[in-house]
């Protein structure tokens, strides 16, 4: 058996040996079960079991490029910063992501709470589950984790050292890539539009002047905005959910950047789900029922963000400036600026780019999923364009609404 003192990608043998020698969380005689249970497109992930004591964790483990495809080299500092932010989250936002028990600098992996009883959301929503606590849920996360890390709240020179400690260049990169840059151009040739679809998207995305200046001013700001710890990659498919609990995974594209960044990418995944119920379900009440919870969920999401912002403002803001009469009103402006803004790059990416969602691509009639994309396109570009001010939930709902009128449902 290995000793783990030398880096190499782990079967799930290994694992189980790797939790209980390395990392300590067996006794040494168990006999343990282990499993690859990864569906991602970059990491190895392993569950490892006792059946004596029923106690599982899982492994996070940092392969040297991307499942998906060798074209990313990923530094395996990933799994740090995934670790890292773990544990901050877990103070600021606790039961709202999996508890750590470990990680190893030498093996790029990383121990935590294994939440297999939890559903991945966006497979949820696509069974048409509804998730009551959700909203409540991720506001609470975001505003906690965005609002307490900020200048505002931390002192100074340890949210310098935190910036410095979550400098993560080659995650950045992809984001700046594939959010902020190829759907707009289509530089790389990499994309990958839905024939039936190509024109009118290439079209709408790429021979769009004012877009593009538009998206080139929001990357500038994903490159220097070093506003709070995000999460950095927020949609549905890094969120596990049961009835009564939501716990956010997944966090290796975490840095210091603009903090709408989670609330927009939030928004959109709602808006894909919004997308594939109202055009996949037939007229009936089932499908009134879902696409209402999606439409209030969608506004508690941004209405409760801003609500706990404003109350969590009150109670811990310390930076003496920030209590200047209209600062709180023009910070939080400029968060709600960003959200708008990158809604609209995540509803872009995620249907030309080359990540795409299922809410998109698991619609098999051709005109349905025209119509799916077409209209989360119509909302992105305004999303985009306007951004300066779509400020509430029923501005999202209003563009929602708009682009889905735009494009009725094929009969
Ligand atoms: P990647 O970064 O490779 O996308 P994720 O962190 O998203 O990896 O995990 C991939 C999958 O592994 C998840 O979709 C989920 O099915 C499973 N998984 C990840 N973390 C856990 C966990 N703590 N408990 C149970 N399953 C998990
Ligand atoms: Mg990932």
């Amino acid at each position: 058996m290995p000793n783990f003192d030398r880096y190499f990608l782990m079967k799930p043998a290994d694992a189980a040996e790797f939790a209980r020698t390395k990392l300590g969380l067996f006794p040494a005689g168990a006999r343990l079960e282990h499993a690859e249970i990864g569906d991602g497109n970059l990491n190895y992930i392993f569950r490892v079991r006792d059946p004596a004591s029923g106690r599982s964790v899982v492994l996070k483990q940092a392969g040297g490029t991307a499942r998906i495809s060798d074209q990313f080299k990923v530094s395996t500092d990933r799994t740090r910063i995934e670790y890292e932010a773990l544990k901050i989250e877990n103070e600021l936002a606790p039961g709202l992501v999996p508890v750590t028990y470990g990680y190893d600098p030498v093996m790029n992996c990383c121990a935590m709470e294994d939440l297999s009883d939890h559903v991945i959301m966006r497979a949820g929503l696509l069974t048409r589950e509804r998730y009551p606590r959700f909203a409540d849920h991720i506001t609470t996360f975001m505003v906690n984790t965005l609002l307490l890390t900020t200048d505002v709240v931390l002192d100074h020179k340890r949210k310098k050292a935190l910036v410095a400690s979550f400098i993560n260049p080659d995650l950045c990169e992809i984001t700046e890539d594939l959010v902020y840059t190829e759907p707009f151009d289509d530089l790389r040739k990499r994309n990958d539009l839905f024939p039936q679809n190509r024109e009118w998207l290439e079209r709408q995305l790429y021979e769009d002047e004012t877009l593009r200046l538009e998206t080139a001013k929001l990357k500038l700001d994903f490159f220097c905005n070093a506003q709070s710890l995000i999460h950095g990659d927020l949609h549905t498919g890094s969120i596990f959910v049961r009835q009564d609990s939501t716990k956010v995974i997944d966090g290796e594209f975490a840095f210091y950047g603009p903090a709408g960044f989670d609330v927009g990418n939030v928004v959109a995944n709602l808006v894909f789900a919004w997308a594939n119920a109202d055009t996949v379900m037939p007229e009936s009440p089932a499908r009134l029922a879902q696409t209402r919870w999606l439409e209030e969920t969608l506004f508690e999401v941004v209405e409760g963000f801003k609500r706990k912002w404003k109350a969590l403002w009150r109670e811990r803001v310390v930076e003496s400036t920030a209590r200047t009469p209209g600062f709180a009103e023009w910070y939080l402006g400029g968060v709600l600026r960003d959200t708008a803004g990158v809604t609209g790059l995540e509803l872009s990416r995620r249907t030309v780019g080359i990540a795409h969602v299922k809410d998109l691509t698991s619609i098999a009639s051709p005109p349905h999923r025209i119509r799916a994309e077409r209209l989360c396109i119509e909302m992105a570009k305004r999303c985009i364009k306007e951004r300066e001010r779509i400020t509430t939930g029923d501005d999202y709902l209003e563009l929602l609404r708009w682009a889905a009128e735009r494009h009725p449902r094929p009969a």
